[in-house]
């Protein structure tokens, strides 16, 4: 029998390379069904919950008008849930394919713009704790949106009139922010957890707190096309700290 003529290396390698695609588009298709099912099912729920009232008034409606009232409110409510998980749908598909525009800028002054646009709606006394000018290399509009959506979070997970510090500082060539509550904090096992699609603590859940489980899925995507990071550790004495992470501009002569 002939001996069978090894290929020859580049083929060898276009192999490989062509199998790791395959590999990672595989994977690919799978955590996108797993998106789309997820998806569906977060919209499900409320629409069970719109049907289900809409055909109470249906059959009842009539002879029961005292009814309608609360049906109607459940309906809004709900359908409110939808346009806003519809909403953070098409901000996160729209952010998969996105390049932003990353430039320098301060971040400091961004922050206490932040803080005193959100103020009159906070719970929390919010304050921040940053040099005069920090400067940043990062898109400036993902950041704000990333600092006010920690803290709409505060201000719904957090106790009334505590204090929520946001502070940032230079870290070697990097600079990270922070933003600090004293509420329940979150466990060790769910930390990474709570920057996942559709991910809650059950706390929240059972206390019956709106929410979609998209708002810190969202923050760090953000955070990472601007070539930065998120994660969350425990604040002292209580409660979390959400550190964000971002380049510092390479000249010093700003
Ligand atoms: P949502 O607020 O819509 O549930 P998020 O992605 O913003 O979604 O947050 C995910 C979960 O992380 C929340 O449901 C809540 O359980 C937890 N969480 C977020 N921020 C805080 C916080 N500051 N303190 C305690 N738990 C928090």
């Amino acid at each position: 029998r002939l001996p069978v003529p090894e290929a020859p290396q580049e083929v060898r390698e276009l192999s490989q390379e062509f199998n790791r695609l395959l590999h990672s588009l595989n994977e690919q298709v799978i955590r996108d069904n797993q998106f789309v099912s997820d998806a569906s099912h977060e919209l499900r729920t409320p629409l069970t919950a719109i049907r289900g009232h809409v055909a109470l008034l249906r059959r009842h409606g009539t002879e029961h008008p005292e009814l309608i009232p609360d049906s109607l409110a459940v309906i809004d409510d709900e359908s409110m849930k939808m346009q806003k998980l519809i909403e953070s749908l098409l901000a996160l598909s729209r952010m998969d394919h996105a390049e932003v525009q990353v430039a320098a800028f301060d971040v400091a002054g961004l922050a206490r713009r932040v803080v005193s646009r959100f103020q009159p709606q906070s719970k929390q006394n919010l304050k921040v704790v940053m040099p005069r000018r920090l400067m940043v290399l990062a898109n400036a509009e993902s950041v704000e949106h990333a600092l006010l959506s920690l803290l709409s979070n505060a201000n719904k997970y957090v106790p009334a009139n505590t204090i929520v510090t946001i502070s940032g500082q230079p870290v070697g060539d990097h600079v990270e922010l922070s933003v600090a509550d004293l509420g329940p904090g979150i466990p060790d096992s769910e930390k990474a957890r709570v920057f996942d699609r559709f991910f809650r603590l059950d706390e929240s859940r059972s206390k019956a707190i709106s929410g979609t489980g998209l708002g810190l899925a969202i923050t760090r995507r953000l955070i990472t096309l601007s070539g930065g990071s998120i994660r969350v550790v425990d604040n002292q004495p209580q409660g979390s700290r959400f550190m964000i992470n971002l380049k510092a501009p390479v000249s010093e002569s700003l």
